[in-house]
């Protein structure tokens, strides 16, 4: 039961950030609502793993319910936030998939852990063209896609649009692109290598596509090396110091920084590059007058909270943080950070109920991963450097460990396992109707 006179605290998002705040809170003696416009969990690390088929949806989300199916405290609602009256503390709420929500609903503390989104250098037009992996949707849909690219290839006679369907165009050298480079590289390489009978999968051009002169720039320069000596093995061509100026339907146009534009004909581009915080972090930052950087994130006081709403907490790839030195600073836009200040603000309210203030938030960097492919990755723990096989395990065990749910661990560490011997994806599926735009098909004709 939900009683009116016990401390009501509202979080905002399932993802992360929130999913850490709420299982900290779990024993505690606070009434939870936690909200998500989604009715489940997404284990983002693992989305490519969707979009290039050798992971199916449900083995990377979890129902939000069912991971609070015993915690009586916690009500789970899907819904969406629009906006916060922070005087009134309310929050202004939207129905999703025509599920009804109540308008608005009371906290007597906040915590907003809303995420980030690619952002395209302020092309949003060209968001029409490239395809993300950042939700489940967009995982599907880019599976679709590079699937899809394969089929029309097999039946295009043309050579010269038929090389287009076989080059696929990942932006963005940071882990997630480097990821799906690599995935797809296994995919044609590999995995299609003997599915079709005019094309040779194998002849595909995966570019990997980075304005900086090395892939992975928050690892040492000596692990983006091997980084990207292990992606060329795969048959990845790394395209480095190029910026995209252009996305169309047709290619991508890239400036190698001569100014000499360079056109590249390709009917997939997958977008790894830039993100934006969540627009929830500009509605904090109007609301309560915090600051907001270029990439759309609030900044935070040290102990998490906004300037003069001690009640109100933010997380998460959303934020900034002041630091007790008064400098305000990024932290790294990964999983450890988001679940260290979830489980930061619960403590933080805990601390508050006994009358206790908190220390300042720290972060504990935990160290860095990226997997490229098949037995290849690079770790960089705390000083300690790792490649190839060693560092591809630490970080299957490592992903395994995180990944939300008993029942997904063995189910991913089955499938793991059976890819490994197999060299099979058991979801090379293409599901989606929308995910074969017009665009996608030889000639541009409309699918009838
Ligand atoms: C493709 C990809 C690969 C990644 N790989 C790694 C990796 O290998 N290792 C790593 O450490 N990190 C990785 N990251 C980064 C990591 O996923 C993020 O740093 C982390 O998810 C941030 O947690 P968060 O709580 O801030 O946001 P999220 O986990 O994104 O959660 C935000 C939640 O808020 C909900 N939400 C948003 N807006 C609203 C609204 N208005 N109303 C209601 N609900 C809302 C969303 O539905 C979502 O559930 C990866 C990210 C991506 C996109």
């Amino acid at each position: 039961m939900h009683q009116a006179s016990v401390h009501r605290v509202v979080i905002v998002g399932g993802g992360f950030g929130g999913l850490q705040a709420a299982q900290a809170l779990r024993r505690a003696n606070v009434d939870i609502t936690l909200l998500d416009r989604r009715n489940f969990h997404l284990f983002q690390p693992l989305t490519y793993q969707v979009a290039t088929g050798a992971l199916s949806p449900g083995e990377i989300a979890y129902p939000l319910r069912a991971i609070f199916e015993r915690a009586r405290n916690i009500r789970v609602l899907m819904a969406e936030v629009t906006d916060f009256d922070l005087e009134a503390r309310e929050l202004h709420l939207r129905s999703v998939d025509g599920v009804p929500a109540p308008a608005s609903i009371s906290y007597d503390t906040l915590i907003v852990s809303g995420g980030s989104r690619y952002s395209f250098f302020g092309h949003d037009e060209w968001a029409e063209f490239a395809e993300e992996v950042k939700s489940l949707e967009s995982a599907l849909l880019a599976r679709s896609r590079i699937l899809s690219a394969f089929e029309a290839a097999e039946m295009e006679p043309d050579p010269q649009r038929r090389e287009a369907w076989l080059t696929f165009a990942v932006v963005g050298g940071g882990p997630t692109g480097v990821e799906m480079a690599g995935q797809i590289a296994e995919l044609a390489r590999d995995t299609l290598r003997q599915d079709f009978r005019s094309i040779d999968p194998r002849t595909g051009r995966i570019l990997l596509i980075e304005a900086t002169d090395r892939v992975l720039t928050s690892f040492p320069p000596s692990l983006s090396g091997k980084a990207q000596r292990s992606l060329e093995r795969l048959g990845v061509t790394p395209l480095l110091g190029r910026t995209v100026i252009g996305v169309d339907a047709d290619g991508v146009t890239v400036d190698d920084g001569g100014g000499r534009p360079e056109r590249i004909p390709t009917r997939t581009v997958i977008w790894a590059a830039g993100v934006t915080a969540s627009p929830l972090a500009a509605k904090l930052a109007e609301r309560s007058g915090a600051e907001l950087d270029r990439a759309g994130r609030v900044t935070v006081e040290p102990d998490l909270t906004l300037v003069g709403h001690p009640e109100v907490f933010a997380l998460g790839d959303m934020i900034r943080v002041r630091g007790s030195d008064g400098v305000v600073r990024v932290l790294p836009g990964v999983a450890p950070a988001a679940m260290q200040e979830g489980r930061y603000a619960a403590k933080a309210v805990r601390a508050r109920l006994r009358g206790e203030g908190p220390p300042p938030f720290r972060y504990r960097d935990k160290g860095n991963l990226a997997t490229i492919g098949r037995a290849a990755a690079v770790a960089d723990i705390r000083g300690l450097r790792l490649s190839g096989f060693i560092a591809w395990v630490t970080w299957l065990l490592v992903h395994l460990f995180y990944l939300v749910g008993f029942q997904n661990r063995i189910v991913v560490f089955i499938r793991w396992s059976f890819s490994f011997a197999t060299h099979g994806r058991g979801a090379r599926l293409i599901t989606e109707e929308d995910g074969i735009a017009p665009r996608h098909l030889a000639g541009g004709e409309p699918r009838p």
